[in-house]
C-alpha cells in the first residue's frame, strides 16, 4: 500500500529548526507545540494513511499535555510500532522538503539515516530531497516550509 503525507509549520525568528530529527543552524525556525518537525509529522501521516488508521492529529492530539514539547520521533516511534502491532512492515520512505534556506544537503545523510532508524529500515531504502520555492508564496518569503512524504507498507 501507497502512503502520502503533508506537513506544513510556520517559521519564526528564535525558534528551532528541526527536521528529520536534525537540529539545523537557522535564524529561523518552526513555530509548534510540539518540535515542530515537519519531516517526521509528514512521514507519521504517510504511514498512517498507508494502512488508513487516521492521521496525527487523531493519534496525538496537541490538547494532550502528553505530548506538549515531544521530540516527533516519539510519534514515529508509536506509529511504527502500531503497523508492527497490525502486522505490516515499511518498504520505503521518500521525503520532499520545501524551504528557501538554508540548504539541506549537508543534513541530507542524517536526516535518512534518523528516518531509517526509526523505521527499521537500511538507509538505502529512505530518500530525502529538498527544493525551494523559487522565493514564490510563503515558503518563498521563508514564513513557512512545507514537507511531503511518501512511503509503502506491506503486509508481513
Ligand atoms: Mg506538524
Amino acid at each position: 500500500m501507497i502512503g502520502f503525507g503533508f506537513d506544513v509549520h510556520r517559521l519564526a525568528e528564535g525558534q528551532s529548526l528541526v527536521l528529520a530529527g536534525v537540529d539545523i543552524p537557522s535564524p529561523v525556525g518552526t513555530v509548534a507545540h510540539s518540535d515542530g518537525d515537519v519531516v517526521l509529522h509528514a512521514l507519521v501521516d504517510a504511514l498512517l494513511g498507508a494502512v488508513a488508521m487516521g492521521d496525527i492529529g487523531e493519534h496525538f492530539p496537541d490538547t494532550d499535555p502528553q505530548w506538549k514539547g515531544a521530540a516527533s520521533s516519539h510519534f514515529v516511534e508509536h506509529t511504527v510500532g502500531l503497523l508492527d502491532s497490525n502486522g505490516y512492515r515499511i518498504i520505503n520512505v521518500d521525503c520532499t522538503l520545501v524551504l528557501e534556506s538554508p540548504k539541506i544537503l549537508p543534513y541530507r545523510n542524517q536526516m535518512r539515516e534518523n528516518i531509517a532508524q526509526l523505521c527499521g529500515l537500511p538507509v538505502e531504502r529512505v530518500a530525502v530531497k529538498a527544493t525551494t520555492s523559487e522565493r514564490l508564496g510563503y515558503v518563498g518569503r521563508k514564513e513557512g516550509v512545507h514537507a511531503f512524504v511518501a512511503c509503502e507498507v506491506q503486509l508481513k
